[in-house]
């Protein structure tokens, strides 16, 4: 490609929404633009990404003997609601009406649509097992649409569901997954880590999130430092004995902070991502010392439920801000800025303060961030919660823990037959009966995995592409080329031999400065950087830099294509 043909979209000015350098570097390399909250246009350069990660992955699912079909964005409700899932899904669920009046959704995922089919499809168990795989648009309405396509509303997933008749089945294309995965992401160059995690609502099923390393992940991760036990700290928290923590006594440090503080410099205190308190118990203070804990469904101030709590802390669903305030016995509007949340993990531990406390004030007693030290003795139970922390011992018993961060660019999870019983998709068995089928299902975003490419690879110029990822291999840029005859036919040769050797080369053509142009070439983040010159050309040699080293080297310009295969 010629930039004359390709024209590049790099921008200086970074979005002012942007929080994490993926972001900013998709913008600023002309990746992605931004439409509205969570939607994103892929330009052309960012979508040959993209593709390279969906060929790639496309090419280990056909190895792992998946079969790939593509289904409906759009999807009937009625299927929805014979897994109950219509009522559960909550908001995130993207619902509409078509002309007719009839319910909708947009698929945040496809259980219900792929286990219509194999009801339909699949008679008998000799038919089994069978894995179906799709690359489709999947929508979901985050509460937090943010990290430009890391944490999307419609977004791109592999999605993979298998169909067996007995667990054992199950497990053996559960590991043949895993294998797949774990092949897809060390083909594209990324440290990444398999983790066991939660389960979830699903309790007792077998489940792995693959992370892409990285310290803006919004995940935690428990890593043994002496085996290869590795959960999700979810994970980790349900199944460690329980005990009391630092944690627990750094948020009572932080408790007598009269100050006000964002959720980051909270988690940076507390060494926990901020994405990590999805669920947050929010203490507020009144004419006792406690009235309630609140817990939040994300950081949205309008999205909290309030309840009192008597010695037990309960989990608690959404709720509106007037709610809040009906069960803080608060005055509207008394609901304040200045904060104070402690996050209970898996309802046994406590870690995070947060953003906004009650301000109140009834009865002419004022109840302000200053005063909550002396109104705050936490109840008992608090103390006694803890949650993993760097240097626990690891659940194994092999080493200790340290924790670092994650971006899940990957689930696996045992489905069993949740899906299949509530939507009876039943065979045939050997026996001549009716068996309901076992399930399991496979997710990798692959949208999110450009974004965690780039959060994990990448230095001060822009982005440094795993050379699978990379859009094209070689930057090749002529020095001058405008002015000098000899150069253009020699950089146009150069161009055709690369293209021939089949290495996909971007020629800057463009009569821009050479700092310009090797600007461009580095925040793109092209593996290869051939500079060709009239200088060059007398010593027949070009110029040659790898996107990571720090010099030029120069290399005959004979040798260059074979140097670069
Ligand atoms: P998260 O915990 O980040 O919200 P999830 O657990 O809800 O993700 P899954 O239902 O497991 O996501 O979906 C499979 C994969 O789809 C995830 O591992 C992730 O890579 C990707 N994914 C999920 N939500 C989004 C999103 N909003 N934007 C981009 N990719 C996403
Ligand atoms: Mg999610
Ligand atoms: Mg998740
Ligand atoms: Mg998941």
């Amino acid at each position: 490609m010629r930039t004359s043909q390709f024209p590049l979209s790099t921008v200086k000015e970074t979005p002012a929404d942007a929080e994490i350098t993926s972001h900013k570097l998709m913008i600023r390399a002309g990746l992605i633009r931004k439409l509205a909250s969570g939607l994103y246009t892929w330009l052309p350069l960012g979508l040959r990404v993209l593709r390279k990660v969906e060929q790639i992955t496309r090419q280990e699912m056909q190895k792992a003997g998946a079969l790939e079909v593509l289904m409906p964005a759009l999807q009937p409700a009625e299927l929805w609601q014979e897994t109950g899932r219509w009522e559960k899904y909550g908001p995130e669920l993207a619902r509409l009406k078509d002309r007719h009046d009839r319910d909708f959704c947009l698929g945040p995922t496809h259980e219900e649509i792929i286990t219509d089919l194999a009801r339909n499809e699949l008679k008998s168990y000799k038919q089994l097992p069978i894995t179906y795989f799709q690359v489709q648009t999947k929508f979901r309405d985050e509460i937090r649409p943010r990290f430009g396509i890391m944490r999307s509303r419609e977004f791109i997933m592999k999605d993979a569901y298998s169909f067996h008749l007995t667990p054992d089945s199950l497990q053996e294309t559960y590991d043949v997954m895993h294998q797949a995965y774990t092949n897809i992401f060390s083909g594209l160059g990324l440290n990444f880590r398999a983790v066991i995690a939660d389960s979830g609502s699903i309790g007792g099923a077998v489940s792995h999130e693959f992370h892409v390393l990285a310290d803006s992940g919004e995940d935690a991760i428990a890593i043994s430092s002496n085996s290869q036990y590795a959960a999700n700290v979810e994970k980790a928290e349900a199944i460690m004995p329980a005990g009391e923590r630092a944690n627990a006594s750094q948020a009572l440090t932080l408790i007598d902070t009269p100050n006000q503080h964002s959720i980051e410099e909270l988690s940076s205190f507390l060494n926990i991502a901020p994405q990590q308190c999805l669920k947050t118990l929010i203490v507020r203070g009144t004419e006792e010392s406690l009235i309630a804990l609140l817990l939040r469904g994300d950081h949205e101030l309008n999205e909290i439920k309030a309840e009192k709590i008597e010695g037990i802390i309960t989990p608690l669903e959404f709720a509106t801000d007037a709610e809040v305030i009906n069960a803080c016995q608060c005055k509207p509007g008394s609901i304040g800025p200045i904060g104070l949340n402690i996050r209970i993990i898996a309802d046994r531990s406590v870690s995070l303060l947060s953003d906004f406390v009650c301000g109140a004030n009834q009865e002419d007693k004022h109840y302000t961030g200053t005063n909550w030290e002396r109104d705050l003795p936490l109840p008992a139970e608090i103390a006694d919660l803890r949650s993993v922390v760097e240097g626990d011992p690891s659940p194994d018993g092999n080493g200790t823990l340290s924790i670092v961060r994650g971006i899940e660019v990957g689930h696996i999870f045992q489905l069993g037959t949740t899906y299949s019983a509530a939507m009876n998709a039943n065979v045939i068995n050997e026996a001549g009966k009716s068996e309901t089928m076992t399930m399991g299902c496979y997710g990798i975003g692959i949208s999110r995995v450009v974004a965690a490419a780039v959060e994990q690879s990448h230095d001060e110029n822009g982005i440094i592409w795993p050379n699978k990822l990379a859009p094209f291999q070689v930057a090749l840029c002529p020095m001058n080329m405008h002015k000098s005859e000899r150069l253009r036919e020699a950089a146009n040769k150069l161009y055709q031999e690369l293209c021939d050797a089949g290495i996909d080369v971007l020629f800057d053509d463009r009569k821009v400065r050479a700092g310009f142009m090797f600007s461009d070439m580095e925040l793109i983040g092209i593996p290869h950087r051939i500079i060709i010159g009239d200088r060059g050309l007398d010593t027949n040699s070009v110029e040659y830099r790898a996107r990571t080293d720090s010099e030029n080297q120069e290399i005959a310009l004979d040798n260059i294509v074979a140097f670069i295969q």
